[in-house]
């Protein structure tokens, strides 16, 4: 039998793995610098953290969680996303979370029964933040802007921002009243879920993606018209923290986000190279989930980016230009005692800090060249009989061409003065 991965379930391969790991790396430098701390909860839940916070009209809960129950007979879910865990396990251990405010952020595999396409599959991985204890405006502009800067220092700064507010649940039931109104005599010529969304949770027709029933919503009447005073001012100090720290974004009227949990601040992080999957990130404040968990009154706020959709948006950055190179040197020997030399040298220069490797099975130098183009080498070290005699080494440029003998005592130099390493790793 031939073996493949399930369906909607991707390798994610050493070719793009050096993505992957910069994204990763920026994500803990950036969030680190705003006093977030890594968290990791397990990849399983119990089906009811999910079912009770996310919300049971919500497309995860109703159709896309990986659900099963184990050998004792409990109900467990792969998760769909990471705040629900990440508030259990804030409630749970209580005693480790002390601050006011607790900032934690996360990365890893989420897990959605979807029809798999591009930017879309069924294992994803998300990464993602959650500021918890507090209700203060700033704190959701801290975030939005948190998110900003990690996605400037990754190279996509050319995202949009778009936010909005959904009220909370003292002003929400005004603003669900004053849309059953005007959805009144539509509703029939609506698809069937936004049907069933008018009768248990109506504002989520707000996130149809039926095109005949989105040109119909055109004229509805939008949330922050029917917000409390409150929630108001809220939305007014998030705008103007957004604005002193220079964050730039839009207001989308219409956006209220899948899940149930939010309250006043959502937002959406779009990015123009993913066509019609072009939310690469999604957030916004949710102050009644971690009482309706168990825990205390306490207001939070947080965002997930998707991983998979940020790769795809950065490998078509690539095609035009930034390089990645997952060596720094590959070493090439003319001849067995080329070789010894060079066995001895990739020592020394790894232990100086330096990525090398070596052809092991030395060929011809077009074969070892063309392993070192396969390896992503900035340089080729190559080394014959001449080399030998004057105990220098030709340095090539793998992206120039251009060749120069440097003395092999002072390769380690050369490189610290040389190399514009653009690391894949940042170490
Ligand atoms: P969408 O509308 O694209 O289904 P969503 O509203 O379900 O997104 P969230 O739950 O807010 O998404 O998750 C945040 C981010 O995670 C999304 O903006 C997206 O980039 C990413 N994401 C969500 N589902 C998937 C998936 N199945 N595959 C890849 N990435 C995903
Ligand atoms: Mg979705």
């Amino acid at each position: 039998v031939l073996f493949r991965s399930i369906k909607g379930v991707n390798d994610i391969l050493p070719d793009v793995i050096g993505l992957w790991q910069k994204v990763e790396s920026s994500a803990r430098k950036v969030f680190s610098l705003y006093g977030y701390e890594e968290i990791r909860t397990p990849i399983f839940e119990q089906t009811e953290l999910f079912a009770r916070s996310i919300g049971q009209t919500s497309d995860i809960v109703k159709k896309e969680m990986y659900s099963f129950t184990d050998k004792k007979g409990r109900a467990v879910t792969l998760r769909p996303e990471a705040t629900a865990p990440v508030i259990r396990s804030y409630i749970e251990n209580k005693e480790h979370f002390r601050k006011a405010i607790t900032k934690l952020y996360y990365l890893g595999p989420m897990f959605r029964y979807e029809r798999p396409q591009k930017g879309r599959s069924r294992q994803f991985h998300q990464i993602g933040v959650e500021v918890v204890g507090g209700y203060s405006p700033y704190t959701d502009a801290e975030v939005i802007e948190v998110g900003y800067q990690f996605f400037k220092n990754i190279g996509l700064g050319d995202i949009v921002i778009e936010i909005n507010s959904v009220g909370c649940p003292e002003c929400r039931p005004r603003y669900s009243k004053a849309l059953k109104t005007y959805l009144e005599d539509k509703i029939g010529t609506f698809c069937e879920d936004c049907q069933d969304r008018y009768q248990k949770n109506i504002l989520r027709i707000l996130d149809c993606k039926v095109k005949e029933d989105i040109l119909q919503l055109n004229d509805a009447p939008v949330v922050t018209d029917h917000v409390c005073e409150e929630c108001s001012e809220h939305y007014k100090t998030v705008q103007n923290a957004l604005n002193i720290l220079k964050v730039p974004f839009t207001i989308n009227q219409k956006m209220v986000r899948g899940l149930d949990y939010y309250t006043k601040t959502v937002f959406e992080i779009k990015h123009g190279s993913l066509g019609a999957l072009d939310a690469v990130a999604a957030g916004g404040r949710y102050d009644n989930l971690i009482h309706e968990l168990g825990g205390e009154k306490k207001g939070a706020v947080g965002f997930a980016v998707g991983m998979e959709r940020i790769i795809l948006a950065l490998t078509e950055r690539l095609e035009t230009g930034i390089d990645t190179y997952n060596l720094d040197a590959y070493l090439v020997s003319l001849g067995d005692e080329s070789f010894k030399q060079n066995f001895i040298l990739q020592d020394r220069l790894r232990k100086a800090g330096l990525r090398i490797d070596i052809s092991y099975d030395a060929k011809s130098i077009k074969a070892q060249m063309k392993q070192a183009d396969l390896s992503k080498a900035r340089y080729t070290l190559i080394r014959g009989d001449n080399e030998l005699a004057d105990n220098v080494i030709t340095v090539r440029d793998m992206k120039s061409g251009d060749e120069k003998k440097i003395k092999v005592d002072d390769i380690e130099s050369w490189f610290a003065r040389n190399s514009q390493r653009i690391s894949a790793v940042e170490t």
